[in-house]
Order: C-alpha cells, then sequence, then structure tokens
C-alpha cells in the first residue's frame, strides 16, 4: 500500500477528464504553481487534513473494477507527491488505465512517471517565454516546463496541450504566439478551456472571457496547426 500521498479530494465519475474514458479523479494536494484563475487554492498547500484518505481511495477503484476505465491523478500538480509512482503502480495493478494531468513541474521526477501513464493532460498557461511564465504563475519552474514538455513528446504517449484562456493574463495574440510554438514543438492536440471567473475577481465580463471563442480567425488558425484542436466552455 503506497504510504504518505496527499489527497486532497476525489471526483468518482468523470467524462471529462480523460477523454474518452470513465474515470476516477484523485486531486493531490499540494501545488507550485500560483494560476491567476485557479478553483482549487485549498489544494495549493500540502498535508492539510481533509478526511480523504488514499487506502480508501483503491478500496472504492477496487469496487469499480470493470465500472470505470481509468483513474487521473490531478492536483494541485501531481509530479509534487514523491509516492506518485508507487501509487501509479497500485492502481494499474487494479487494471485501470492512468492519466495525469501536470503543468510539467520536476522533469526529472516526470521522465520516472511518464512511463507509468497512458495519457498526459498538460497545461500551458501562457507563451512559453520565462519572464510571461515566472510573471503569471509566480514560480521560476519555467525551464522544467519545457523539458517536461519535450519529454512528453518524445514518449510516444497520448495527451493534449491546453491553455486556460484567462482575459487578465492573455489576450489573442497570445493564443497565435501559443499556438506557433506548439506547432514548432511538434504538438499535435491543443485545447483552449474558457476561464471561470474565480470570486475574488469581480472586473471580467463574460464577453472578455468569450472573445476566444467567437474569434473566427484564430479558430481556423489553430484548426489548421494542429492535428486536434478544439475548445471547452
Ligand atoms: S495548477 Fe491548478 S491547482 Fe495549481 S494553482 Fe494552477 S489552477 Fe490552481
Amino acid at each position: 500500500m503506497t504510504k504518505e500521498i496527499n489527497v486532497g479530494g476525489v471526483e468518482t465519475f468523470s467524462m471529462v477528464d480523460y477523454p474518452g474514458k470513465m474515470s476516477a479523479v484523485v486531486f493531490m494536494q499540494g501545488c507550485p504553481w500560483r494560476c491567476p484563475f485557479c478553483h482549487n487554492m485549498e489544494l495549493q498547500k500540502i498535508n492539510k487534513v481533509t478526511g480523504f484518505e488514499w487506502s480508501k481511495f483503491v478500496e472504492f477503484l477496487k469496487e469499480r473494477q470493470g465500472k470505470l476505465d481509468a483513474v487521473v491523478f490531478s492536483g494541485g500538480e501531481p509530479l509534487v507527491q514523491n509516492s506518485l509512482p508507487e501509487a501509479i503502480e497500485e492502481v494499474k495493478k487494479l487494471g485501470y488505465k492512468i492519466g495525469l494531468h501536470t503543468g510539467g513541474f520536476r522533469a526529472d521526477f516526470f521522465k520516472k512517471v511518464l512511463p507509468r501513464v497512458d495519457w498526459v493532460g498538460f497545461d500551458i498557461k501562457t507563451p512559453l517565454n520565462e519572464a510571461r511564465y515566472n510573471e503569471a504563475v509566480g514560480q521560476r519552474h519555467f525551464k522544467e516546463v519545457i523539458e517536461s514538455l519535450k519529454l512528453l513528446l518524445q514518449s510516444g504517449k497520448a495527451y493534449e496541450c491546453r491553455t486556460t484562456c484567462d482575459p487578465r493574463l492573455l489576450s489573442i495574440d497570445d493564443i497565435y504566439t501559443i499556438g506557433n510554438e506548439l506547432k514548432s514543438l511538434g504538438v499535435k492536440e491543443y485545447y483552449l478551456q474558457k476561464y471561470r471567473p474565480i470570486e475574488s475577481d469581480i472586473i471580467t465580463q463574460e464577453e472578455d472571457c468569450e472573445k476566444f471563442f467567437t474569434d473566427k480567425k484564430l479558430l481556423k488558425y489553430l484548426k489548421e496547426s494542429f492535428s486536434v484542436f478544439d475548445t471547452r466552455k
């Protein structure tokens, strides 16, 4: 049994966290990023008593064998958890596919985790520019992000890259830039996700959030740039 893994919450059924699969999602505690669009701030700290225990989640997965296809490790940032490879192995033994949501923290550790996962949802927060990244997420891990993304692309694993279109952070031009950069790196699958204003954001209007999804020129450009491109609203 995996020891010392900090669970912040679970979603017992999801059709949206692992494409095409019925999954359960486990939200890991701890996150080095400070995304301004975060709806899960309570997951940023580690070692919080939550009432969710890994062993109970594993018992739940045993009961759901044959009824669910996959387990997604989400966060927070799951790569914060040193016991993640062990936890993944435990779930794989039960016959589940493994999904991972990450921003690409700790490339060396990601390298260790990657062979164990079947699909990765990789967050791209801003154009791939160190100053922009640091400013947006308040952390200096940009080189790790690039390294992790390259590892993912070299691995041949199924994946998607996605960007949350927070208009306080990103402009339409920024999305063109991200599109260009990802295309040059060889990314094939990309999604734009709509920003849902966090509680403290009383300035952002619906039309600010919507503008990324109604710009036909931008959407056409992205469709032509990737084998798979779509929007999530
Ligand atoms: S990666 Fe997720 S949990 Fe961490 S700050 Fe960003 S939105 Fe919040």
